[in-house]
């Protein structure tokens, strides 16, 4: 092969140092000749590793590539091929992949584990309405490039089968959904499986599969058990619900792509994009007009709608001086939150008292439902801990896991006054929940105005900062 004997050669490009080699190609660093010396990725794909009908097609699909543009996906600018190779030429990554980026970190926390979700899912939305899908994500297909992810190597999995000609297994099968490798018949929802293996990689560290051999990574695929988080795995309500919908076993059960992007772990709406300001504006101006009429409980609300559009416009901006304008702004609009919240607590005293009498009746009716009963417990574990001043995200996690059993019992449970009380309490609790997320997101938001953000507004500000 053309790698081991170094680079190849190709029109108007110098290729130096390999980037990186996967299952069909090699990846190098290269710089344009002439003028620009622009820098790029050359990727050189083996025509050996093509079947002859697929070549055509495949040359179709890297003009359709060409296309397209989005800032989550590695741009695909150009494409050259002689007798041996086709050479991609691709816009150069200087972050390396995900998987030296997770190996480097061990693991990542939920929250950089989750502004990477988002980077992930808006580049696989932007290709799902396109019918576009990857087929062989993993952490190696994914890189970066001063902090953003970029989604690369997708569209030519269809035209390589992921078995070769001896029904060996190309690739590795850790992040290939179970039915690509038991039933060998699959469609675009493997790509949902591998975003839940990403995920749950970048969270604890290793693959749900992870497995000493071959014969026990065989097992834990074709076995039929639910995926399970690690022991002791601390993650959030929402993370762990998400993780378990994409991790389901069976195509039918998973969650379906519409449901994926709307999945409140995944919130693209909030994800730090060129829209992120513009919402933020529009509610805080509706915030101010309901605080000049007096309605604190909306204009409370409505401020707390705004941070959490204000928080991703920070992240989104590039120029340093109108970053820091954002953050004296956002750091106004929070303390007149923090005002209003206090005024408003004195209220939610009396609401305390009265929602916690009608929560004892109820739990007085249901000593003979095991089920609601308990799920009751959980409500007041997670009020006492509020009340003790406890707003933190565990508090928020009792909150929804007392209003999801809550719920299904409320499905079952026929007419009466049992029935009622309970709506009330789910009505109540609901709105206990909202608080604590609008409590939350302020913190988070007093955090990022405040300057000491997470690694990734990090890197992003080193990157705007320090030239
Ligand atoms: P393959 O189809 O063989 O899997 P990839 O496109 O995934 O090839 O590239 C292999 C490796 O090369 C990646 O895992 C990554 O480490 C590196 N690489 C690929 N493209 C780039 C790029 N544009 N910038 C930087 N590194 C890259
Ligand atoms: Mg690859």
């Amino acid at each position: 092969m053309a790698a081991s004997f170094g680079p190849p050669k190709l029109d108007n490009f110098i290729l130096t140092e390999k980037l990186g080699s996967g299952t069909y190609a090699t990846v190098y660093k290269a710089y344009r000749k002439k003028d620009s010396r622009e820098v790029v990725a050359v990727k050189v794909v083996g025509k050996k590793s093509l079947n002859k009908a697929s070549m055509e097609n495949l040359l179709t699909e890297i003009e359709i590539l060409k296309t397209v543009r989005h800032p989550h996906i590695v741009h695909l600018k150009d494409f050259q091929w002689d007798s041996e190779n086709i050479y991609l030429i691709m816009e150069w990554c200087s972050g390396g992949d995900l998987s030296r980026f997770i190996r480097s970190r061990r693991l990542l926390s939920e929250r950089v584990a989750r502004s990477f979700l988002q980077h992930l899912a808006s580049a696989l939305q932007f290709l799902h309405e396109k019918n576009i899908s990857h087929l062989d994500l993993k952490p190696q297909n994914i890189l970066l490039s001063n902090g953003v992810l970029k989604l690369a190597d997708f569209g030519f999995a269809q035209y390589m089968s992921p078995w070769d000609e001896k029904h060996v297994l190309r690739g590795s099968p850790l992040y290939m959904a179970p039915e690509m490798v038991c039933r060998r018949q699959y469609d675009a929802r493997v790509d949902l499986w591998s975003v839940g293996v990403i995920l749950y990689e970048a969270l604890f560290g290793r693959p749900p599969f992870a497995s000493r051999s071959y014969a026990e990574l065989e097992e834990k695929i074709r076995s039929a058990r639910p995926i399970e988080l690690p022991p002791g795995a601390r993650v959030t309500h929402d993370c762990r619900d998400l993780l378990l919908k994409l991790l389901e076993r069976d195509p039918e059960s998973r969650i379906s792509f519409t449901d994926f992007f709307r999945h409140s772990f995944v919130d693209l709406e909030h994800m730090p994009s060129a829209e992120s300001l513009g919402k933020a504006t529009q509610l805080v101006m509706k915030a101010v007009q309901k605080d000049q009429s007096g309605d604190h409980s909306a204009a409370l609300s409505f401020y707390c709608s705004s941070l959490e559009h204000f928080v991703p416009a920070i992240h989104y901006e590039t120029d340093c001086q109108r970053k820091e304008a954002l953050r004296l702004k956002v750091k106004q609009y929070v303390s007149r939150a923090e005002e209003l919240k206090a005024l408003l607590k004195s209220d939610n005293k009396i609401i305390f008292e009265e929602a916690k009498s009608a929560r004892d009746i109820l739990k007085e009716m249901s000593r003979d439902h095991l089920r609601l009963f308990a799920a009751l417990e959980v409500a007041s574990a997670a009020v006492a801990k509020e009340e003790q001043g406890d707003e933190s995200v565990d508090t928020l996690d009792l909150y929804q896991q007392s209003l999801g059993e809550l719920l299904l019992v409320l499905a079952a449970e026929p007419q009466g006054r049992r029935r009622e009380l309970l709506h009330g309490e789910i009505k109540s609790l609901m709105n206990r929940a909202e608080y604590l997320k609008e409590q939350l997101k302020m913190r988070e938001t007093q955090t990022e105005a405040s300057m000491d953000g997470e690694p990734l507004s990090e890197s992003v500000r080193s990157s705007c900062c320090v030239q």
